[in-house]
């Protein structure tokens, strides 16, 4: 914990210079800082991780967090947001750990539309373990259990979570902070579940800055609601060493979140109550 008011804790940070966890969590904490001007308190919000670089971040905030298991940052975000629908449930997780390890939670997250914000710092490689393949490594990606490249195609995760019912689908890259910011703090506002697949520099073990530069634009968000056009655009890039990258949020629908909030459960449990008593009087 930090002994001033700072969102940053005074832990020592270890991620490598150049790591793109450093812009995600610049954003996450701007737009945190934003929505605290605008009312909501610090005490609402909640963070989870998983296990791997990207879940250093819940030491590195001054926020009340969860560091849990590999793969489980969704299953523990829901166990949160359930009981207390009223807080804001933001969830961090790695690609591995939640792409690989984590998939069957993710996939029945978004089918069920909880309500909380998922942020994959997808790095495209397992950085803490130095450098094997994830579901979203490119075709021939060579790493440390894979000297002679995988040959396999990486999963097209908008098009999975499309296929899923996630109700805000988008993706950013950490070198595009203002824009990574806006869609963050969207996601946060968002009621039910958003996912925001955050292409994340791995400065030591698969550094892909200058491919991203050159291959992400953003595209539009004109038809945001139309779930054919989503469709269209999640498929514009397969996740492969080739461009162009589309960014920004591809889908953004409403359906009924799970949970509740609590004043709605509350008359919900007040209306069965009064049935009871009716059919016993
Ligand atoms: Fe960041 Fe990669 Fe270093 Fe992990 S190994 S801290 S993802 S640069």
């Amino acid at each position: 914990m930090n002994s001033d008011n700072s969102l940053i804790s005074d832990a020592k940070n270890t991620w490598c210079p150049g790591c793109g966890n450093f812009a995600i969590q610049h954003a996450v904490k701007s737009v945190i800082e934003e929505l605290e001007k605008e009312g909501v308190q610090r005490e609402e919000f909640v963070l989870v991780s998983g296990i791997g670089c990207h879940a250093k971040i819940v030491d590195y905030f001054n926020l009340n967090s969860f560091y849990s298991l590999h793969g489980r940052t969704i299953p523990v975000a829901t166990g949160i947001k359930m009981a207390n629908p009223d807080l804001k449930v933001i969830c961090f997780a790695g690609d591995g750990d939640l792409y690989a390890e984590g998939l069957d939670h993710l996939i029945h997250a978004a089918k069920r539309n909880i309500d909380i914000t998922v942020i994959c710092h997808n790095n495209r490689v397992y950085g803490l373990t130095t450098g094997q393949y994830t579901p979203t490594s490119p075709y021939g990606f060579r790493g440390k259990s894979t000297p002679d490249g995988i040959h396999e195609p990486p999963l097209n995760i908008i098009e999975m979570l499309l296929g899923s019912g996630a109700s805000f689908v988008a993706r950013a890259y950490s070198k595009k902070i203002p824009h990574l910011r806006r869609i963050i703090r969207e996601a946060i506002m968002h009621p039910g579940f958003a996912h925001i697949d955050v292409l994340q520099i791995c400065a030591t073990f698969f550094n892909m800055t200058r491919f991203y530069d050159e291959q992400t634009y953003e595209s539009s968000e004109a038809n945001v609601s139309q779930f054919d056009v989503a469709c269209r655009t999640g498929q514009q890039w397969d996740y492969s060493d080739q461009g162009p990258i589309p960014l920004g949020i591809f889908y953004k629908t409403f359906r009924t979140p799970l949970p509740e909030k609590r004043e709605e459960r509350e008359i919900d449990r007040l209306k069965a109550v009064r049935t009871i008593l009716q059919n016993y009087s």
